[in-house]
């Protein structure tokens, strides 16, 4: 009954995202995400997925075009500057944006995502999602620096103001090895 981490942290960023809308992934790795995105935004949706590493931006151009999806920009880039790369138009009409914290699996374990970084990149997403937009961090911790980044981004989003957003952190506590948790961030509209 209870969800699993990944099918839950994909069903919470379908939930939030409709045919046409438009949609970050911000660590797009495999691509696995970011081919879950695009499907959800459709062919007159737009994705913008980032990469530090070339290696993911090569895995994620080579998924896509084995889905024939055509509606994503890569961007080579570190998260923490989102904010240029969204258009004038599509400011503060974000539909769902995805982060998976951590290092890319079977690749170089020392480039990973920091604090800083990621907190900058949330809360430049955040700024800009609409009513009902909803960002999901599925946060790995258990590598070097990775509590440092969990405890970091627990005590930041528990300042984010109950007036504007939900904040959700949803994880098995009884599990060995330290396994990903979630943390979503959803804007409320005007309603809830
Ligand atoms: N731990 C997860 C995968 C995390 S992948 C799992 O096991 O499935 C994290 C990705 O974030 C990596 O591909 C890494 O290159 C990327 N990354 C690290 N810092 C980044 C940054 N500042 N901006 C964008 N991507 C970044």
């Amino acid at each position: 009954m209870l969800k699993p981490i990944l099918p839950f942290a994909h069903e919470l960023i379908q939930a939030a995202i409709e045919p046409g809308d438009f949609a970050i992934d911000a660590t797009c790795g495999n691509g696995n995400d970011t081919v879950i995105l695009s499907q959800a935004v459709g062919s007159n949706g737009k994705v913008l997925a980032f990469d530090v590493q070339k290696q993911a931006i090569e895995a994620t151009k080579k998924r896509l075009f084995q889905y024939q999806l055509t509606n994503v920009e890569l961007i080579l880039d570190g998260h923490q500057h989102v904010e240029q790369y969204i258009p004038e138009e599509r400011k503060q009409k974000l539909a769902g944006a995805i982060f998976n914290l951590g290092y890319l699996p079977r690749s170089d374990k020392q480039v990973i995502t920091k604090p800083f970084t990621t907190i900058t990149a949330i809360d430049a997403i955040a700024a800009n999602l609409k009513c009902g937009g909803t960002i999901v961090c599925v946060v790995y911790y258990g590598h070097p620096g990775g509590e440092q980044e969990k405890q970091a981004l627990l005590n930041h989003l528990a300042t984010f103001d109950q007036d504007h957003f939900r904040v959700l952190h949803y994880g098995f506590i009884n599990q060995k090895n330290n396994p990903p948790f979630i943390l979503a961030i959803e804007k409320k509209s005007q309603r809830n």
